[in-house]
């Protein structure tokens, strides 16, 4: 083919069009921090926990490391460990569940909504059997905000409460989504939530924060934090890790949290121009009532018998990247087989796993270019 006929590939996630926006403010905070050269813990991890407190809703925030930390430092905290069982949903990122292992407790995977792609409750109760069944203690649920939308949380509620668990939201993908009116940050015990520059609020490396509402439980991350430091810097009172947010990422954050509710926004309309272009041609996702999504990822089904390879690659012919999220669930991952499901087994993460691909998705995608994406879609598919 012709090279210069190729179409020109549109980005899967435009941090560059960001990054353009914010311009000097950026380049302003770093060098603020460059010149007062408090790398660690300086004014901006200060003010940034401060910000993100007012704009959650949660009385404490707790910034670290990265998301993965972030789910690692509440588990740790709760003294979650040998023995314990805590559920998560099968279909996500890999930390969810890694958290829980690296603790030395067992993660109980459960399977997910096929309309929404997050934690089915039933699916819940069957994993809290399981686990008994197996002789571990339950301890704790973590449902995940998959994609930018908030989880079923007063069902999830109603379970925890009952079976007498905690709640740790895994928003890593969702912060700055609602559910039935309170943003994520203020459901279930603690939420943890990341800034991976691929998020939809990202810094420029690694990093993450931890939501609550429990003034002693906040005290504790923050020894965690710390290498469970206690009142005496030389006298560590418990495990902990290097788990702090760097001052710059701090400075960058406070940043784009100023234009993140117009980020949010943006994509919320890329998603309703994707559902009128697509909606009747592949399963679009479906919001469900009471919960709002940031589109971390615009993420279809393609109809039964469709060879999802041969998609992509036609797609990827006409400069339009796609990427799936994801291929394997936990349970199907190497690491991961041999730890328990819930009975009944976890028939909608499987079929996921196997029909879903995601667009490009982020809040500076014009029209023009989205026509383009729908246009590829729709001519993979014959439509
Ligand atoms: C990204 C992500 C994490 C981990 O965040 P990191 O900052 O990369 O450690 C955890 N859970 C989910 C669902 C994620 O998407």
């Amino acid at each position: 083919m012709n090279q210069h006929l190729r179409p020109e590939p549109v980005p899967f996630i435009d941090i560059a069009a960001q990054r353009r926006r914010l311009g000097p403010a950026i380049d302003e905070a770093v060098t603020r921090v460059l010149t007062h050269c408090q790398f660690i813990n300086g004014p901006e991890v200060t003010a940034l926990e401060a910000a993100l407190a007012e704009y959650s809703g949660a009385k404490y925030v707790v910034t670290c490391a990265s998301g993965t930390d972030a789910l690692l430092m509440v588990l740790m905290a709760k003294g979650v460990g040998r023995g314990d069982a805590v559920f998560c949903p099968s279909f996500t990122f890999c930390a969810t569940g890694e958290a829980v292992a690296l603790t030395g407790a067992v993660p109980v995977f459960v399977d997910v909504d096929e309309a929404t792609f997050n934690m089915d409750v039933d699916s819940l109760k069957r994993g809290i059997a399981t686990a008994r069944k197996r002789g571990l203690a339950p301890k704790a649920v973590m449902p995940v905000d998959l994609f930018g939308q908030s989880a079923d949380h007063d069902a999830i509620a109603a379970v925890a409460e009952a079976e007498g668990l905690f709640v740790l939201d895994d928003a890593a993908q969702a912060f700055g989504a609602s559910y039935k009116g309170r943003r994520l940050g203020t459901l279930g015990l603690a939420t943890a939530t990341s800034f991976f520059p691929a998020k939809p609020l990202g810094c420029y490396g690694d990093g993450g924060a931890i939501f609550t509402d429990d003034a002693a439980l906040a005290e504790t991350l923050r020894s965690i934090r710390v290498h469970g430091q206690g009142s005496d810097k030389y006298d560590n009172v418990r495990l902990g890790l290097t788990g702090r947010l760097d001052t710059m990422q701090a400075a960058i954050l406070l940043e784009k949290l100023k234009i993140f509710d117009d980020e949010i926004a943006a994509r919320n309309l890329v998603a309703e121009r994707y559902a009128r272009g697509l909606g009747n041609v592949v399963s679009v996702p479906r919001l469900a009532s009471g919960c709002t999504s940031i589109w971390a990822q615009y993420t279809i089904r393609l109809p039964a018998g469709c060879d999802r390879d041969g998609f992509a690659a036609a797609l990827k012919a006409q400069g339009v990247p796609t990427a799936i999220y994801y291929p394997k669930s936990m349970h199907q991952q190497t690491a991961y087989r041999d730890f328990p499901v819930a009975d009944g087994g976890l028939p909608a993460c499987e079929r996921l796993s196997d029909d879903v691909i995601s667009l490009p998705m982020h809040a500076y995608l014009d029209e023009p270019t989205q026509e383009r994406i729908i246009r590829a879609v729709r001519g993979a598919l014959g439509a």
